[in-house]
């Protein structure tokens, strides 16, 4: 353990997009925290600050779930 935190399962929070893995957090300078891959650094995380469990679900939403009801093209 280097200052890694599991994040409690009922934390609704979303699995990395990259590789399905559940985020934890980490301990950074100034006691600021980062949420993100256990895995993978290159994959996303959070800026150092708060824990932000909602920047990391935004960011990590499945691309496969836009569909095409936002389309605000108009044809003319
Ligand atoms: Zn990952």
């Amino acid at each position: 353990m280097r200052g890694y935190i599991n994040i409690p399962a009922s934390i609704n929070c979303k699995a990395c997009k990259y590789c399905g893995a559940r985020p934890i957090i980490s301990l950074a300078e100034k006691g600021e925290y980062i949420i993100k891959c256990p895995n993978n650094d290159t994959h996303y995380q959070t800026i150092p600050g708060l824990i932000d469990i909602e920047d990391w679900n935004l960011h990590n939403v499945p691309a496969v779930t836009i569909g095409f009801d936002h389309v605000t093209t108009i044809a003319c």
